[in-house]
């Protein structure tokens, strides 16, 4: 019986183009193996080329040399290595910041940030297009959560003057919008969260390693990273490993490993993972031409979409979408991009909102003028075999 159901609700997905199935890849700097073929990788988070980068590969074998493949237990029990207060050291010079703590995931660092910060007594102010990891820790955190409209500082405006007095008042928000590369009013949120006594706490997913003089971020870039009250930011992505920091006073942090159960019960990192961080956060900061590189490749992709009359909502970095709408066709358009060497993936609903329905293509520092051309063409000849652009 109970397996007939689980069978329905895959059949319905399956109605609606949303099933999801796993690949088997292989990436490869911007390329990328699939099922024998070497195709051109749109779809990674590896901005900046460091997931392959030999001296992260070092890092990695010496510190499995030297502590071991297991951190063994739970940081708060004996799996506080050496190189987390190495790497939690390194974080607060590059960041700026007070304290710092690394936790497993961005997953867990959201679901972690906004379940220990945010209780029944709290409300939370959260932009709609936050992501996932975002939504679990609100619902998690049993606060009263209040979505605003993407990016609205109106509406925002308007749902804390709503907001009794006496609530702790959250409001989060990514600082890049992972799925349409469009960038959170920053110095507006700032201002709001000043004036209604709120804390604000940002994800730097995307924009760790990518925006800000060193790579610090967005906060960085605008100016702002002082009056925000907590940091979060991946190894994921742009820092090519894996794990997540929270940055912000030690009054917080000390609250963090205190209070946050993501950080509390789970096994620490491996040590192959703190040693890759280590050196990941040393090198990003001297990596200036390769953020320039990537800025410079995502002005000149988006500028040639948009002349092609491509739809890119309202991108302005390196996560450009092309936003087709229905759900089948993102997934004919990807697929015939795949038969041209080209790997973007369909994103659908839930992920973005019904009827938005795209592709999302992720560029990287590592990528070249030559090949964005080449690639912008056989983009440019599905979206008219397709009818999506004339
Ligand atoms: N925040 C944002 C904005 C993300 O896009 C992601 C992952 N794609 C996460 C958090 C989760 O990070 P991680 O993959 O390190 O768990």
């Amino acid at each position: 019986m109970l397996w007939e159901e689980l069978q329905i609700h895959i059949e319905q997905l399956a109605e609606k183009a949303q099933k999801r199935t796993l690949i088997q890849a292989e990436s490869d700097g911007c390329f990328i193996h699939i099922d024998g073929r070497h195709l051109f990788n749109f779809s990674s988070n590896n901005y900046l080329g460091f997931a392959h980068d030999e001296r992260l590969i070092h890092a990695s074998m010496e510190a499995t040399r030297r502590y071991g493949v297991g951190a063994t237990a739970s940081r708060l029990v004996v799996g506080n290595h050496p190189l987390y207060e190495q790497a939690e050291d390194a974080l607060v010079r590059w960041k700026g910041c007070e304290a710092a703590l690394i936790v497993n995931s961005g997953y867990t660092a959201n679901v972690g940030i906004l379940s220990s910060l945010a209780g029944r007594d709290a409300v939370i102010f959260s932009d709609k297009w936050n992501h996932a990891s975002i939504v679990d820790g609100a619902i998690l955190s049993r606060a009263e959560v209040r979505r605003y409209r993407h990016a609205d500082v109106d509406h925002l405006e308007t749902l804390l003057k709503k907001a009794e007095r006496h609530k702790r008042k959250i409001i989060v928000t990514d600082t890049i919008f992972s799925m349409d590369g469009d960038v959170a009013p920053l110095r507006e949120l700032v201002a709001l969260k000043e004036t209604y006594g709120a804390m604000l706490v940002v994800d730097e997913a995307h924009a760790s390693g990518i925006y800000g003089e060193k790579g610090q971020g967005m906060a960085h870039e605008h100016e702002i990273a002082e009056q925000i009250d907590v940091h979060m930011g991946t190894f994921s992505k742009a820092l090519g490993a894996y794990g997540a920091y929270v940055a912000g006073k030690r009054v917080v942090i000390d609250y963090f490993i205190n209070t946050m159960r993501p950080f509390i019960f789970t096994t620490a990192l491996p040590p192959s993972v703190l040693g890759t961080i280590c050196t990941a956060i040393e090198i990003v900061q001297q990596e200036r031409s390769l953020r320039h590189h990537l800025h410079a490749l995502s002005d000149y992709f988006r500028t040639h979409l948009q002349q092609a009359g491509f739809d890119i909502g309202q991108s302005t970095t390196h996560i450009v979408p092309i936003i087709v709408g229905d759900n089948e066709r993102a997934l004919a358009f990807s697929v015939r991009l795949r038969e041209r060497g080209i790997v973007a993936v369909a994103i659908r609903p839930p992920t973005v909102p019904d009827g938005t329905a795209r592709l999302r293509f992720s560029l990287m520092a590592t990528m070249t003028k030559e090949q964005l051309d080449w690639a912008l063409a056989e983009i440019t000849a599905v979206g008219k075999e397709m009818g999506l652009i004339v």
